[in-house]
């Protein structure tokens, strides 16, 4: 079988490089990502997937599938192609969503003798408000039963945690007045607003260690000698776990309505963007991974990292079992993510190297998933038992 996907793995090679170049040349935002889109299903539909376009009515979303005549688990993996604003991949997205397309079609090319369906998704607008959100939410993971990405690194590290988030906005109605001549008689928004933040930072004081509240002040006021009616503050509050979070955004809450009632002002409270769930890693799944990628020669497959935002992925991760690691597309140069210079390593040989080898740890992990019933059972119960 190694041997059968490193045959496939040589002769799409070069499709698939084209395929990252191509993307990487055209950078595009999430949910504008068009042209990107496109050609991840020009590929997936050539290899004998059938696509479903607009997915979900997202225009720049899809779902791949290619069901074999024989009966098996499903497979999905998940493609990423949304670039940052003014620095194009430089999150290397190009590289991720080619990965996870590749994937996907050499997997297909196996399953008529093993075996199962595959399901690529491409899911847009990583980087901003995700649409893995609006995925789960919608059900496209139900009869899926397991779901894969890695994504591009400056080393190898196994699948690891990442945050969860919720995206909080405040809006505080109070009443405009004079502020020299008649300041009794105004309601002051934008003392709400100081209060909330001063209530935050006092809170900070009984939060766990790993979780993040951070803010800005959106609208503040329009003038100085106006009292200021209306003001708006947007905040992500993080946490290590979806359960820890909730408890977490209820406290951020009480701190912008005391603000509000010490104000006097008429408080709103909205979410500006999806929330993310925490990456809950399938250990079994990660183990059996990092094991292929040790025998197709990496080396250094370091611990999951633990400087971490949040992903999109995490709320798939909720749903069914999932992994999200790392791989090594630099080498030795010294670059960090989001940047330029990460961007151009992405079409380099040394990244296409890599790639290829993820690829094939990434299939080989799949036809375990397929082949080895007891492997399967073993994801099931640790994906039930796992701490959320
Ligand atoms: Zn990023
Ligand atoms: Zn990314």
């Amino acid at each position: 079988m190694k041997e059968r996907i490193k045959e496939l793995a040589g002769q799409l090679e070069k499709e698939f490089i084209e395929l990252s170049d191509e993307i990487y040349k055209n950078p595009e935002l999430g949910y504008e990502e068009y042209n990107s889109c496109r050609l991840h299903e020009e590929i997936l539909e050539k290899y004998g997937f059938s696509i479903t376009k607009k997915y979900l009515g997202v225009d720049t979303a899809f779902r791949a599938e290619y069901q074999s005549e024989k009966k098996g688990p499903t497979i999905a993996f998940m493609s990423e192609y949304d670039a940052l604003p003014g620095i194009g991949h430089g999150c290397g997205h190009n590289i991720l969503g080619t990965t996870s397309t590749g994937s996907g079609i050499i997997l297909k090319h196996l399953v008529d003798d093993i075996g199962g369906r595959v399901v690529v998704f491409g899911t847009p607008a990583e980087e901003t408000s995700g649409a893995k959100v609006l995925f789960v939410e919608k059900g496209a993971f139900d009869d899926v039963d397991v779901a894969l990405v890695a994504h591009p690194n400056m080393s190898y590290n196994k699948s690891g945690k990442s945050l969860a988030l919720v995206a909080i906005q405040f809006e505080y109605k109070g009443k405009p007045s004079h502020a020299a001549s008649s300041p009794e008689k105004g309601i002051n928004a934008l003392d709400a607003v100081i209060n909330t933040f001063n209530n935050i930072n006092a809170l900070r004081q009984q939060t766990l260690p790993e979780a993040r509240i951070h803010g800005v002040i959106k609208d503040g006021g329009k003038a100085a000698n106006i009292i200021p009616d209306y003001c708006m503050a947007q905040f992500y509050v993080r946490a290590q776990t979806k359960g820890y979070l909730n408890e977490l955004v209820e406290k951020v809450k009480r701190c912008a309505e005391g603000a509000a009632l010490a104000a006097g002002a008429e408080l709103t409270i909205s979410n500006y963007e999806y929330p993310y769930d925490n990456m809950v890693t399938n250990q079994t799944m990660s183990d059996a991974f990092s094991k292929h990628l040790t025998e197709l020669g990496v080396k250094n497959i370091l611990e999951p990292r633990q400087s971490f935002g949040s992903i999109d992925a995490g709320n798939v991760s909720h749903v069914c079992p999932a992994i999200h690691p790392y791989f090594d597309i630099v080498g030795d140069i010294n670059v960090g993510a989001h940047t330029v210079e990460f961007a151009e390593s992405t079409v380099k040989p040394y990244a296409y190297e890599n790639m290829m080898i993820t690829i094939q740890a990434l299939v080989a992990t799949a036809v375990d998933v397929i082949q080895n019933k007891e492997l399967l059972v073993k994801i099931n119960e640790e994906f039930k038992n796992a701490e959320k």
